[in-house]
């Protein structure tokens, strides 16, 4: 889906953490992460500010790519 952040440049897709199996939401030309696919801006977070917290390094190899581009779940 698009991101709400950047809007029409940037695909959302969904990824899983290698160290925590935790999936997330990332943009992948503004590094935004959410953690649900409703994208609620409330819950977005910066993906260097979110792996720092969980101790990781700040690297896209931390995560892999379970679906490209899924579609929007809209209210949660
Ligand atoms: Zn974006």
């Amino acid at each position: 889906m698009e991101c709400r952040i950047c809007g029409e440049y940037g695909t959302v897709s969904r990824f899983s953490v290698r160290e925590t199996r935790d999936e997330i939401f990332v943009c992948d030309e503004c590094d935004t992460g959410w953690l649900h696919a409703d994208l609620n801006n409330d819950f977005a977070f910066d993906l260097g500010e979110y792996l720092t917290s969980k101790g990781l390094p700040i690297d896209m190899g931390q995560l892999d790519l379970v679906e490209f581009d899924p579609p929007l779940e809209p209210g949660k």
